[in-house]
């Protein structure tokens, strides 16, 4: 635009002015004015003041109203704009009317008119006299800054409905300044809002954290990492920050969620517990146990770390838990836990390796007796009743000892050592402990190839019974025979039951050997009576055999196949077999009793029975063990012994037997206290085949 127009411009009011009152009469002048008026970007209009109809309009005033410059003059405003905005702008209009003051204002234009936000100027003229002649209107289209403005006005809101809604602490910074936060940040720090607006945020870092801090600021970094801060208390607060760079109105800022870490460290710690401690006992696991063995094993290889491994093996605790229930198995689990840990040092370490194998770590060099001391400390407390649902119950541990750095070099093999020397401890009898010994390792193998020979041994028919003589005390006649079980194996010769009747039990191969060893049995004293000399005949019971359910239908069914009546057998039982269940026991005596087999008590003296339960239960005689016989009659407390056991026997009125006499003395000291049969070598040793030659 030339200097001329703009000039012109600028003075078009005072022509539009001039031409208010009359038709314009200088066509040129009228020409350069719309010319002008239509080259500018705004809006414009001229009305008179007292009939409010458009004098003049430049062609975009006209077209937003959908008219065009000839058409819009001559119309009045309400015509033009629509009755709608006429009532919305009528107090600009009365204003500028009755006190001739210039307007301004913003509006938003009626979809009908194109919804656009403009902003109206409303310029007064005046004429000759200074009375008010018409009004001026500038407009110009401020959409573009309403919508700018709004976009920034919802993304506030939206960010602070995030903030409000956020449960992790955001605080906002302009250089370190604190410029926002919310309230979950501000509480973390035990401020208000109030308070720490304005602040540097270091204030708020804990002293070893700011270097970290300035460092990531300086950087600009967009990270997440974990850091601490300070409550106001001076509580330091493990926190992880994600900081960002965010323009927030027109400024950049940095934006920090802090995220709270105690209770994530919390669950962090949980879970490194459960992941390294017995859920049951709250024993280490196996998997902390083995990282604590390396640890010590590792510092071995370097100097001259010792210690001892002690495997312990509960030896019939599942029974405990298949009769009394997982939680009464339970409970007998944390009580041992508990018993070993009060037993030991803080030094020592105890675990569970789950189910009823327990491994104590002793670190430190240690004399092998002390270690033993210890072992058998610990198996005296373990074997100690438990009373679990007012019965008493004992479980027999087996204890494995291997040292390091004499018995392995690694943790895999001290372990592997000790395991061999608890298996061998358990071979021994109960509640023993075994030291780990290089042979155990050859002696362990062969258990597992004996294990896996004794299961084909029946298919194979590879047992024999053998045949004992038992004899009236008072004459010497044959009064009965014991079935004793051998093994005739194909490499190692005859094997006597000591060496596979305890692991024939373990695997429950001892059901199948024993319901052989009751047909065959039968058949014998089948086969002797039909030879014209009836025998009856004892047979030895296991516990796993005499606890079945079906036991005497079995015993009934065996009978009835050989073809013998129930008097011919009798069943030898032990007193540990009378522990058990006592009502299943009972049901079980009694079925016997109806068949009309006989049942002895094997062993008495050595295990421990409730003369309650002798009393109670169909008992028809007791064995008194052989290791009372050994020695008499000089050996004054065996002596004591037997004589007390057929005391206690005939008060009860139970026959008696005496097992294992070699000797004259010590028939002739048993016929004297009054002991009806006796059995042992003097009188036959089992043999194969009938046992009337021997006795005869
Ligand atoms: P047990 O029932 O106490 O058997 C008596 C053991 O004493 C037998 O040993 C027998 O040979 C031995 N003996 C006999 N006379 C004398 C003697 O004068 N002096 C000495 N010192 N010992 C004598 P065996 O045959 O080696 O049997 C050992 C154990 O094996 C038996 O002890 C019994 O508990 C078990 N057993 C044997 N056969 C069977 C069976 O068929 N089933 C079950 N479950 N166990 C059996
Ligand atoms: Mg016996
Ligand atoms: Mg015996």
């Amino acid at each position: 635009m030339s200097t001329d127009a703009q000039r012109r411009a600028g003075d078009a009011p005072d022509e539009v002015a001039s031409a208010g009152t009359a038709v314009p009469n200088v066509q040129e002048h009228a020409g350069l004015l719309r010319l002008v008026a239509n080259s500018v970007p705004a809006l414009m209009a001229f009305y008179d003041a007292d009939t409010l109809r458009c004098l003049f309009a430049n062609a975009g005033y006209a077209k937003t109203f959908g008219l065009d410059e000839q058409t819009v003059v001559g119309r009045t405003l309400e015509e033009i704009i629509g009755p709608e905005s006429t009532r919305a702008i009528a107090p600009y209009v009365d204003e500028i009317r009755r006190h001739h003051r210039p307007q301004r204002y913003e509006r938003q234009l009626p979809p009908s008119q194109g919804s656009r936000w403009i902003e109206v100027q409303l310029l007064p003229h005046f004429d000759v006299d200074g009375a008010l002649s018409g009004a001026f209107v500038l407009i110009n289209d401020i959409t573009r800054y309403r919508q700018a403005e709004r976009a920034l006005r919802e993304s506030e809101e939206r960010l602070s409905k995030f903030m409000d809604a956020s449960v992790e602490g955001i605080v906002f910074h302009k250089d370190g300044i604190i410029t926002d936060a919310n309230e979950p940040a501000v509480s973390m720090l035990g401020y208000t809002l109030d308070e720490i607006r304005g602040r540097k945020n270091l204030e708020f870092i804990a002293p070893d954290q700011v270097p970290r801090v300035i460092e990531v600021m300086t950087a600009r970094a967009e990270i997440a990492y974990e850091s601490a801060v300070l409550h106001r208390d001076g509580t330091r607060i493990p926190v992880e920050f994600i900081v960002r760079t965010v323009v927030h109105g027109g400024e950049t800022l940095r934006m920090t969620v802090i995220r709270d870490l105690r209770a994530t460290e919390a669950a962090r710690a949980r879970i490194h517990h459960l992941a390294h401690h017995d859920a049951l006992t709250g024993l280490f696991n196996r998997t902390a146990f083995m990282e604590r063995l390396d640890a010590l094993m590792g510092s071995g290889r370097a100097g001259d770390a010792q210690g001892a491994l002690l495997f312990i093996d509960l030896d019939n605790f599942k029974r405990v838990n298949d009769s009394l229930g997982h939680v009464a198995g339970d409970v007998l689990l944390q009580t041992l836990a508990q018993r070993l840990t009060s037993l030991l040092r803080a030094s020592d370490i105890v675990a569970r390796f789950g189910g009823d194998e327990f491994m104590v770590l002793l670190p430190g060099a240690m004399p092998l007796d002390d270690v033993q001391e210890v072992a058998n400390k610990l198996l005296a407390a373990l074997a100690s009743p438990v009373m679990l649902d007012g019965r008493s119950i004992s479980v027999t541990p087996s204890l494995g000892i291997a040292l390091y750095p004499q018995h392995a070099h690694t943790p895999a093999d001290l372990l592997k050592n000790a395991d061999a020397a608890m298996y061998l401890a358990k071979r021994h009898g109960r509640a023993t402990h075994q030291v780990y010994d290089p042979e155990l390792g050859r002696r362990a193998l062969e258990a597992l190839e004996l294990e896996m020979q004794l299961t084909r041994a029946i298919e194979r028919d590879e047992f024999v019974l053998h045949y004992q003589p038992q004899v009236h005390a008072a004459d010497g006649r044959l009064a009965g025979c014991e079935a004793l079980i051998r093994w005739r194996h194909p490499t190692r010769g005859l094997v006597e039951p000591d060496l596979f009747i305890p692991l024939a039990e373990e695997q429950r191969l001892i059901l199948p050997i024993g319901q052989w060893v009751l047909r065959e049995a039968a058949h014998a004293a089948r086969r002797w009576r039909d030879a014209g000399r009836a025998l009856p005949v004892s047979v030895n019971l296991s516990s796993l055999q005499f606890r079945d359910a079906a036991f005497a239908d079995g015993v009934a069914a065996v009978l009835a196949e050989a073809g013998i009546p129930g008097s011919m057998l009798e069943v030898e039982i032990t007193e540990r077999m009378l522990m058990d269940d006592l009502e299943a026991v009972r049901g079980t005596l009694q079925r016997l009793k109806e068949l009309g087999v006989r049942v002895a008590i094997d062993d008495f003296g050595t295990g421990y029975s409730s003369l309650g339960h002798l009393n109670q239960l169909p008992i028809d005689r007791i064995k008194i063990d052989r290791s009372f016989v050994r020695g008499l009659p000089e050996h004054t407390g065996n002596a004591a012994i037997a004589r007390a056991i057929v005391t206690l026997a005939a008060s009860l009125g139970r026959q008696v037997i005496a097992e294992g006499v070699e000797t004259e003395a010590q028939r002739d000291f048993l016929v004297a206290l009054g002991c009806q049969q006796l059995q042992g070598l003097l009188f036959g040793a089992p043999t194969e085949g009938a046992p009337f030659a021997a006795a005869a």
